[in-house]
């Protein structure tokens, strides 16, 4: 990652330099938290952002839940196995060598699969912390060269996390899961963005599982560093007062919160159906409409091309999506990896 770190901070090299040195000389804290503070935010001499309330989830088990159509180039069995790692990756972490039972307070629990397919957050209804697939368009910033991307939604006052969900550009990105040939390696990637799902922001500590770059071919960050380690145990320190729910806000929702079933007769279905929280009189119509959701989704779903050999996959894109995506250059080096965070304005409880 050495070289991705001098030309990527290039302007800044002597910051990094330093920061070095420091590490060198002793144990310098790199990691930087993620905070309220959107846009153009004040930072200190690690590039942290230095204003807003540090998110975090207040709680000390998390559910999360797979998109249920996972990715059509791999596996579901695959890649539940590789997200499942993803997770464990921050569990029982360690924050102090001398105290090995004690650890960070921060757990994850997976949850059923749900049929939404898009990063949302309801302040009224269910939820659900979704790890999904974009294997037919990426609507964000950095067609083919952002390989992933969570985004979280937080009281803008405390900063207490709501909502996690993680996308995969699948769509412009060949994923491998092996140990052998590997392309962008999906563990490894996905690590990284659990680091942000859990209130952590880039590193300037090139080693580190949360550093914004990702070298192709690589596996390295799918174990954390030290200063990934840090990062976790400041925000959750052992000591920390928390209990264990991991159901999502408002109950774990199946369906996104827009999905309107055809031929809805006016029974009331609450997201928290999946979990048998829709009330029983809408027991049977539920069957039905799951089954009508099924044949929509396959009706809309587009040929399965599979993209071996390392050749990039042309998605069938609508005019400008498409140009930008033929004028990209076949493949950086590095990639990056970003979070963007989406403000909840209309903080709960307060
Ligand atoms: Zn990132």
């Amino acid at each position: 990652m050495g070289t991705s770190l001098t030309s990527r901070f290039t302007p800044g090299l002597g910051l990094v330099l330093a920061a070095a040195t420091l590490l060198v000389a002793g144990r310098a804290e790199a990691f930087c938290r993620s905070t309220t503070c959107t846009g153009d935010c004040a930072r200190d001499e690690n590039e942290c952002k230095t204003t807003g309330a540090k998110l975090f989830w207040p709680g000390m088990c998390v559910g999360y839940s797979m998109q249920k159509d996972g990715t059509v180039n791999l596996s579901m069995a695959q890649v539940r196995k590789a997200i499942s790692k993803t997770f464990i990756a921050w569990t029982d972490i360690v924050c102090d060598p001398a105290k090995p039972d004690e650890t960070a307070t921060i757990a994850f629990s997976l949850l059923d699969d749900v049929a939404c397919h898009k990063t949302e957050y309801n302040e009224d209804k269910g939820n659900a912390n979704i790890v999904l697939f974009q294997d037919n368009k990426w609507i964000y910033k950095g067609i083919d060269n952002t390989l992933a991307k969570t985004t979280v939604t937080f009281d803008h006052e405390t900063g207490e996390i709501f909502d996690a969900d993680i996308e995969i550009n699948t769509a412009y990105n060949s994923f491998t899961i092996s140990d052998q040939n590997v392309k962008y390696d999906l563990q490894a990637v996905v690590t990284h963005e659990v680091g942000h799902f859990i209130g952590l922001d880039h590193t300037l500590d090139s080693a580190a599982t949360m550093y914004a770059g990702y070298d192709e071919g690589t596996t390295e960050i799918r174990t954390l560093e030290q200063d990934d380690i840090d990062g976790a145990c400041a925000i959750y320190p052992p000591s920390r007062k928390a209990t264990c729910n991991p159901e999502p806000r408002g109950g774990l929702a199946y369906q996104c919160s827009d999905f309107k079933p055809p031929g809805d007769d006016g029974c009331a279905i609450s997201p928290g159906s999946a979990n048998g929280g829709g009330g029983l009189a809408c027991f049977s119509l539920l069957g039905i409409l799951a089954g009508l959701g099924r044949a929509r989704r396959r009706r809309s779903s587009r040929p399965r091309n599979s993209h071996e050999g390392g050749k990039a996959r042309r998605p069938d894109f609508p005019g400008s999506d498409r140009a930008s995506a033929l004028r990209s250059s076949p493949r950086a080096p590095s990639h990056n990896i970003f979070q963007s965070s989406r403000l909840h304005v209309n903080s709960i409880g307060s």
